[in-house]
Parts: structure tokens; C-alpha cells; sequence
């Protein structure tokens, strides 16, 4: 398999996926492949298939729990570009969200501003529907092209089951690749925007725990409710299992805190479900993908 995946694109053997992941937990994969267009993708995911091998596309990495070792392919998609036409602005899927976000602030766009301080990229962000302060990328999202299979289709905001922290490509399309997206934007001034991204990001200094590794927050907040409070007050900070601690500045952060492996963050988890179900009768819901 390896071999012809080198035929169509760069390919790294037994890759170290350390710096690929925001949690930095130590893991090594079949291969990590770099995509650079639909082609190569569509080529990638054909030797996949005939290996019957198993993949992920990876954005950020910042996520998602991944295993010491995944036995399968994982798939950067090296598109990043994006223009902007008539208050609409498309972009690839591997352009990350705090970047293009600072730089439409820049031109003076509202829309995506709310992702500033975001470490993720456009697809991973529509996967999870990533949000903050009250706004998520749902609200001017107005479609997405996805690869299904060897089909590429182009999808509408009404289509993709976006919920809190949610959307189809999470529940039902599992498999689908989200390759571009176009937005909605709004002409908007630039100092004011300048200055709510400003704010926001101090907000994040003074609250998140940006200074240790981490997937940022953990749980779903339960409705009408914080998952970080609950936490703190089941008395939680600091708890560690092996490399993986609550954090103190954040109780919804688990942060890598020695050399951390996936098992110790999901017993972790595991842990922190059982005692706010315990305390609470509360069921909370990971917001963290982990992958198997
Ligand atoms: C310090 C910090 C702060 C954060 N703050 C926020 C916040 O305010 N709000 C928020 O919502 N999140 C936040 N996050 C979490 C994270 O940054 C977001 O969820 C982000 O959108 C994930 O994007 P990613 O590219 O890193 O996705 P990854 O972690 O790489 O992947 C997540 C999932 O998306 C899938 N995926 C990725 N790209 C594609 C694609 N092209 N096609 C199909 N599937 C794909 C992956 O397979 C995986 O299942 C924070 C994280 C950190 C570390």
C-alpha cells in the first residue's frame, strides 16, 4: 500500500504524529499522507480502499484523542486557499480558522470573527461546529463541497444537521471529506472588530489554560449549564491520572501534564463522567473526538 501511495503523493511511513495533535500525545501511525488536490485525494482514497486499510483526515489536530498507534492512514489536506467575491468568502478546507478569521477582521468582514482564537481548521471547525462567545459556524456557513466516496457534491447549510457542537459529518456522514466552504460575510468596521478580537482574546488568556497542551475544552456544556463549574466544584482540579490532569486555571481543559497517553486522558474522562454523574445525576457529553 505504501508504495502506491508514494506514487501519488508525499507519504510518511511510521509517522510521528507528536506535532500533529494540540494535546502533543506521542503517536505513531501506517502513514501519514499530504494531499495537495482533489486528484491525489480521490487516488489516496482509492488505494485505501483497496487495502481495506483504515483513515482519518486530520486538520489541526487539536480535537482529537489519538492512540499510541493507529493502524491505518491518516490524511492532511494540504488546501489552504481562499478568495473573497462579493462578501463571500470560499475556502479550502485545510486553511486554519483563527488565520483566515484575524485576516477577514483585517479587510473588514464580520462573520468569522467570533473564531479568532480558534486553533483549528475550516473543515474540523464545520465537523464539530466550532464556536465561541455566543456564535459557531453554522450561522454563515451557506455550503459546503464534499467528497463521498468518488462523488463531490455541494451541500447547504440546511442539509448538514448542525446542532451545539454538532453536524451530520459527526453523526451519519462519517466518511464524507469537507474539501471547501463558503461564507457569508458582512461589511463591518474594522477598528470595532479589531477591538471585540482583542477583548476576546484576553478573555482567553485570562480563563484558558493556553500554557500546557490541551484539546481545549472537554464537555459539552450541559443545557442551561457549565460543565467547567460543575467540574471545579466536584472538587476535580489538579486531578491526574498518569500524564493527563484537570486543569487548575480551566476545569473543562485536561491538559497534558507528563508526557500523557490517550488511555490515561480517557480514564480521565471516564473518571470525571462517573463523579459528575455521581454528584450531579448529570450525563455529560464529550465534545473531543477519539479516534480508534
Ligand atoms: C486552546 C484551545 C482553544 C479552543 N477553543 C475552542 C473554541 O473556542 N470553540 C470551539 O468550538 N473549539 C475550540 N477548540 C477546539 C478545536 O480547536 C476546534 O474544535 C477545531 O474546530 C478543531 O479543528 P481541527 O482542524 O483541529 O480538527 P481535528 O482535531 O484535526 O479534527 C476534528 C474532527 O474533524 C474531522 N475532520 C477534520 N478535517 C476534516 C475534513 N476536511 N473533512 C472531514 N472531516 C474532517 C477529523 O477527522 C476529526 O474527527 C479549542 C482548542 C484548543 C486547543
Amino acid at each position: 500500500m505504501i508504495k502506491e501511495l508514494n506514487e501519488i503523493c508525499e507519504v510518511k511511513e511510521k509517522a510521528d504524529l507528536t506535532k500533529y495533535n494540540t494535546y502533543r500525545l506521542a503517536s505513531v501511525c501506517d502513514a501519514l499522507v499530504f494531499v495537495k488536490n482533489i486528484e491525489e485525494l480521490q487516488k489516496v482514497l482509492e488505494v485505501i480502499k483497496k487495502y481495506k486499510s483504515k483513515y482519518f483526515v486530520i486538520g489541526n489536530g487539536s480535537n482529537i484523542i489519538i492512540p499510541e498507534y493507529y493502524n491505518g492512514v491518516v490524511i492532511k489536506l494540504e488546501l489552504k486557499n481562499y478568495s473573497i467575491d462579493d462578501d463571500i468568502v470560499t475556502v479550502e478546507s485545510g486553511c486554519m480558522i483563527n488565520k483566515l478569521a484575524n485576516e477577514l477582521v483585517n479587510l473588514g468582514y464580520a462573520g468569522l470573527d467570533f473564531a479568532c482564537g480558534i486553533p483549528g481548521t475550516i473543515g474540523g471547525s464545520i465537523y464539530g461546529n466550532a464556536g465561541s462567545f455566543g456564535s459557531d459556524i453554522s450561522q454563515t456557513l451557506i455550503s459546503v463541497t464534499v467528497l463521498d466516496g468518488n462523488k463531490i457534491k455541494e451541500l447547504n447549510n440546511e442539509e448538514l444537521e448542525f446542532g451545539y457542537r454538532t453536524s451530520m459529518f459527526k453523526t451519519t456522514k462519517k466518511k464524507y471529506v469537507i474539501l471547501r466552504a463558503k461564507f457569508k460575510l458582512t461589511k463591518a468596521n474594522k477598528e470595532e472588530l479589531l477591538a471585540v478580537c482583542k477583548d476576546r482574546t484576553e478573555k482567553r488568556i485570562a480563563s484558558q489554560d493556553l500554557n500546557h497542551p490541551s484539546c481545549g475544552s472537554v464537555f459539552r456544556n450541559p443545557e442551561g449549564n457549565s460543565a467547567g463549574r460543575l467540574i471545579d466544584e466536584a472538587g476535580l482540579k489538579g486531578y491526574t491520572i498518569g500524564g493527563a490532569s484537570v486543569s487548575y486555571k480551566h476545569a473543562n481543559f485536561i491538559i497534558n501534564s507528563n508526557n500523557a497517553t490517550s488511555t490515561d486522558i480517557i480514564k480521565l474522562i471516564k473518571y470525571i463522567k462517573k463523579q459528575i454523574k455521581k454528584i450531579y445525576d448529570i450525563d455529560l457529553v464529550l465534545e473531543q473526538q477519539i479516534i480508534k
